[in-house]
């Protein structure tokens, strides 16, 4: 049977914008690439985008660095790649998780190239690529992917026209930590033995620990977003994302009644409360609240109270006189902050936060 014609109404009108919203600041993202790079004495600094930019855009992320002069960037993924759109010749692209058969269709249509990870994906692209160049990253004490040393040194790669030869450091945010040092020798081992164009080692925390980390290219990410990838860049990232939610009702809380779920919160004296459009499914997780989070409205503090539900969140707007319905709060989101006191990585603060909001590029 076919569906009678007014059982669908077709809307033509342009759906309203969210009442939640982040600002993603350009001239802090460049800020923090050059910085980055100056970390690296000279040598090319290229930018992680997978995870969609780390949750900012990787499109709007890719064109603001490479008119900053960025021209090497890596995405996990060929769906990845895929989401960037048409992808600018003058600029490199690798993928990370290498390449699967069934990736190679589009593999061998995309100017990206895989990052191989083990002996078989060598072999696939040995086999199917006609000698075009890939990457290759070679395991040298994280345990989690490429080739190992032995595997890299006994002839496997002979003939691969080899972009980057790079390796990944597991503890480089820790920089007394022993195992930077068994990376770093390990990866010169493999460099000197293997042919590349180009040898890239330092992530963000690794162009951190001085320009002996750095080789040809660095390849940073969490910097860029304004994380602090160890204790040389405290103080020295710029805040590039801060969300900011719109109220949808203030209300009078009397001393004594309790805000949220679990009734977790109980308002010492008479408070004015602000409810948000902002809650767990937007990346503001649970592990906010119980006097962690809060938001800013006209230079005032409004600390969170109560738990965060899904899509909603209490601050208490008492000592910010004038916040009404519709208004909307700066949330606090200072990385390496709310990272400390939640627990919460800042990899996983940015990445979380979700399709919900308008990113408003200035
Ligand atoms: C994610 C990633 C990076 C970027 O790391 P950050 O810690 O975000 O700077 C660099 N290289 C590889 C292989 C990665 O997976």
């Amino acid at each position: 049977m076919t569906r009678a014609p007014e059982a669908c109404i077709a809307l033509r009108v342009t759906p309203p914008p969210p009442a939640l919203r982040l600002d993603i600041d350009s001239a802090a993202l460049v800020a923090n690439w050059r910085w980055l790079a100056a970390r690296g004495g000279g040598v090319a600094c290229g930018a992680a985008v997978k995870a969609n930019g780390y949750g900012l855009g990787a499109h709007e992320v890719v064109s603001r660095l490479a008119a900053a002069g960025a021209r090497d960037f890596y995405v996990a993924t060929w769906g990845e790649a895929a989401a960037l759109g048409d992808w600018s010749a003058g600029l490199g692209l690798s993928v990370l998780h290498g390449i699967r058969a069934e990736d190679l269709p589009f593999a061998l249509a995309h100017p990206a190239r895989p990052v191989l990870n083990t002996p078989a994906m060598v072999k696939l692209w040995r086999d199917a690529a006609d000698g075009r160049p890939c990457d290759v990253m070679i395991d040298t004490g994280m345990n989690r992917l490429g080739l190992t040393p032995e595997e890299a040194l006994s002839g496997l790669l002979d003939g691969l026209a080899i972009d980057t030869l790079m390796s990944h450091l597991a503890c480089a945010d820790e920089p007394e930590h022993p195992l930077n040092e068994r990376q770093l020798a390990s990866f010169q081992t493999c460099k000197a033995q293997i042919p590349a164009r180009r040898y890239s080692l330092a992530n963000s925390a690794g162009l951190c620990l001085g320009p002996r980390y750095a080789f040809d290219l660095a390849r940073p990410g969490l910097g860029l977003y304004g994380g602090v990838a160890g204790p040389a860049a405290d103080g020295a990232m710029a805040q590039v994302v801060r969300p900011h939610a719109q109220v949808v009702q203030v209300r009078d809380v009397p001393a004594g009644a309790t805000i949220g779920y679990g009734a977790t919160f109980t308002a010492p004296a008479p408070m004015r409360v602000a409810i948000l459009n902002l809650g767990y499914a937007d990346g503001y997780l649970r592990a906010f609240g119980g006097g962690v989070g809060g938001a800013s409205a006209g230079g005032s503090a409004c600390p969170l109270v109560g738990r965060v539900s899904m899509d909603l969140i209490a601050m208490d707007v008492s000592r910010a006189g004038g916040v009404g319905d519709g208004d909307w709060l700066a949330i606090d989101f200072d990385l390496a902050k709310a990272a400390r006191d939640t627990g919460l990585s800042q990899y996983e603060l940015l990445t979380g936060l979700g399709h919900r909001y308008l990113r408003r590029w200035t």
